[in-house]
């Protein structure tokens, strides 16, 4: 809400609060003020007391009057009661509310005076009225002390008729006072209800909306944002609950194959909506099944969680399922997309924990990666193992030895139409104080994996261009270069920094990689093997036709060489298909104006059929197997005629 609207608010409830706060200050002045009013309109004793006076004294005057008429035997009596009476009466008008009425005027005092003097004389007169003409003395003073009396009666009733109509009138005033004040009271009293009761409703809605957002906040923290299916840590609770069930249930991961070129060729959008629809299907599954549950772990993994399942032909069959539901065609928009998917199941047991089971479940999965794709595999123990051989082959990889153990090997390449040693490859020998020799093949895919490649692929290259450098001139060296490696951000700089470090010229190194590294970023390999090209370093595609292999990249990627992958080599003698293939490929290399070089010949025959071909250079066990440096140099030196290399090298 605007801070204007605050300030409003605020003043209003200041000025409620002010206004109940003065009301209810001004309350008991107007309860006092109006208790004195009562009380004035109670007490008109002055009025009264001049009428009853004036009563007193006339029954006095006549009782004086009719002297000798009354019986001899009261009279006395009677006179002593009028004068008693009479007397007492000018005490009361001597004092209180009528002696102050009395001096409010000086005619009124002068009247009084008059009163006292002569009620003297006709007090006397009557005490002794057995003298004679005391009782005609007395009727004379009365007659002169009657008009004063008279007079002070009817100024006092005057006196008290207009007080009467003051206190009317204040009266009235306080009567509209309280009528006013009550309604303002009545008016501030219903504002601040009516205001509290906004305030709290607007309350409530705050309360509302925090719990809203409370609610939001804890789905969020439990739920994937883009598929709203339970994250990984919300799994990860599901699995401690099955694993909880006394040991029956599975765990299905699932993994999309081939995500990444969909996201690549129709957009992170389209990639985004193809796992929501994924996960809407598993959802369908898991609810569909009784104790069944689902979520994302990232990327495009997700698992399923089946409760209550003992059977693996069951699980497996579950995990089966859930690839078909994956592969029927997704419509995103205008594109419909098919999407094949892996399955890796895990059954749970009694002595296995939460974290065992997921990665018993991420084996499996691997498993049907690695098995080909599109296929659900079930967990064997066997894959723990060599999980755990991976995981100390990797601690071995790491370790600080590691550097003294490694060392290249060199294999010759060999040009197959004269016999010469023209080049060699650099082959990665580690010999472990316990494993013994570890095969590249074994422990290259690890280090890839682990990124160690990076470091090892770096001294991999700096060795050989220093052993390059014991080698007459212009036999070349190839090096292995892995993605990771290539793809690091001063790969070219690394390179230069090792022909620097070693002096082997530029061109003498050869760098050899797979067809796989080109999948993916193309421009960017384009541009590196150019500026590999510009620094005078060769660059060779490694195993061609076991990858990815497709022709645009032989277009694309400008490589000096190819190299026909031992595959094929191995059955050109038996197997016609493998032939042609070979024949194909060659043909191809020359082209594009590429050097081919076969791989893995390892008989003469097969070198025979291979230039036959036109396949100019070759490499093989046949040919020479890797060795050190220095038996290579030895090598060079005796089968190589210096003249016969430099025809062949220029
Ligand atoms: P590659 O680059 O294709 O190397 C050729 C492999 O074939 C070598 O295996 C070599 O010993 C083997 N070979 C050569 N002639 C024959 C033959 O006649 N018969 C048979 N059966 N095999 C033959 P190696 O040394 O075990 O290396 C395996 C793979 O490991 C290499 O394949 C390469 O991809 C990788 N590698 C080796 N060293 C390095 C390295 O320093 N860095 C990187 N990134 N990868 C390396
Ligand atoms: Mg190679
Ligand atoms: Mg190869």
């Amino acid at each position: 809400m605007p801070t204007r609207r605050y300030r409003l608010l605020r003043l209003a409830l200041a000025a409620l609060i002010a206004g109940l706060a003065t009301t209810s200050v001004g309350l008991p002045f107007l309860v006092q003020s109006t208790k004195d009013a009562i009380k004035r309109t109670t007490t008109h004793d002055v009025a009264w007391n001049g009428a009853n006076g004036r009563q007193e004294f006339h029954s006095l005057h006549l009782a004086a009057l009719r002297y000798e008429e009354m019986n001899p035997e009261i009279r006395q009596t009677q006179i002593s009661l009028a004068l008693d009476i009479a007397r007492s009466r000018l005490e009361t008008w001597r004092s209180g509310a009528f002696a102050a009425f009395i001096k409010t005027d000086p005619a009124l005092v002068d009247h009084f005076t008059k009163v006292e003097t002569h009620f003297k004389t006709v007090a006397d007169a009557l005490s002794h009225n057995e003298k004679p003409g005391s009782i005609d003395a007395a009727s004379e003073a009365m007659d002169k002390l009657m008009p004063s009396v008279k007079k002070l009666a009817s100024a006092a009733y005057a006196h008290d008729a207009g007080e009467v109509a003051r206190n009317y009138s204040r009266l009235n005033f306080l009567q509209k006072t309280q009528q006013v004040t009550i309604a303002a009271l009545i008016f501030f009293g219903f504002s601040l209800l009516y205001f509290l009761s906004w305030q709290n409703r607007r309350l409530q809605h705050a309360n509302d909306a925090e719990k809203a957002i409370a609610a939001k906040n804890a789905f969020l923290a439990s739920h994937d944002v883009l598929t709203s299916l339970p994250n990984r840590a919300t799994v990860n609770t599901l699995v401690e609950e099955l694993v909880a069930q006394a040991g029956s249930g599975a765990v299905i991961m699932v993994d999309l194959d081939g995500f990444k070129p969909i996201n690549d060729v129709l957009g992170h959008a389209a990639g985004d909506a193809l796992l929501i629809s994924v996960s809407r299907r598993l959802e369908r599954f898991a609810s569909a099944v009784p104790g069944a549950a689902t979520g994302r772990l990232g990327g495009d993994e997700f698992v399923v969680l089946l409760g209550g399942i003992d059977l693996a032909c069951d699980a497996l069959a579950a995990g089966e399922q859930l690839i078909q539901l994956i592969q029927a065609p997704h419509e995103l928009g205008n594109h419909h997309v098919r999407v094949n998917a892996s399955a890796g199941v895990a059954l749970s047991g009694r002595s296995i924990h939460c974290g065992e089971l997921m990665a018993r479940a991420d084996l499996a999965l691997a498993a049907a990666k690695a098995e080909g794709r599109g296929r659900a595999v079930m967990f064997e123990d066997s894959m723990m193992r060599s999980a755990t051989a991976r995981a100390a082959l990797e601690a071995d990889l790491n370790s600080s030895d590691f550097w003294r153990e490694i060392e290249p090997s060199f294999q010759p390449i060999i040009d197959l139409t004269n016999g010469n040693i023209v080049g060699c490859e650099a082959l990665a020998r580690w010999t472990h104080p316990l494993r013994g020799m570890v095969s590249p093949a074994e422990f290259i895919p690890v280090a890839e994996q682990s990124g160690r490649i990076i470091d090892i692929g770096q001294v991999m290259l700096t060795k050989a261009c220093a052993a390059g450098m014991t080698m007459p001139e212009p036999i070349m060296v190839s090096v292995n270069v892995s993605a990771a490696q290539l793809l690091r951000t001063n790969f070219l700089e690394c390179v230069a920094e090792s022909l620097a470090q070693t002096g082997l010229p530029a061109r003498r190194l050869k760098l050899e990689i797979t067809e796989s590294v080109t999948i993916g970023e193309r421009a960017r390999i384009v541009g590196l093997l150019q500026d590999l090209r510009a620094m005078g370093v060769s660059v060779s595609l490694d195993d061609f036709g076991t990858g990815y292999s497709s022709m645009s990249y032989l277009r694309d990627l400008p490589f000096d060489e190819l190299k026909i992958d031992r595959s094929f080599v191995v059955s050109i003698e038996s197997d016609r298909q493998a032939r042609a293939v070979v024949q194909t490929i060659i043909a191809l290399a020359h082209n594009l104006d590429l050097r081919v070089v076969a791989e893995g010949i390892e008989t003469y025959e097969q070198a025979m059929l291979l230039t036959a071909m036109g396949c100019a250079r070759g490499q093989g066990y046949y040919l020479g197997r890797p060795g050190s440096a220095i038996a290579l140099a030895k090598a060079i030196n005796a089968r190589n005629h210096p003249a016969r290399v430099d025809r062949l090298i220029a």
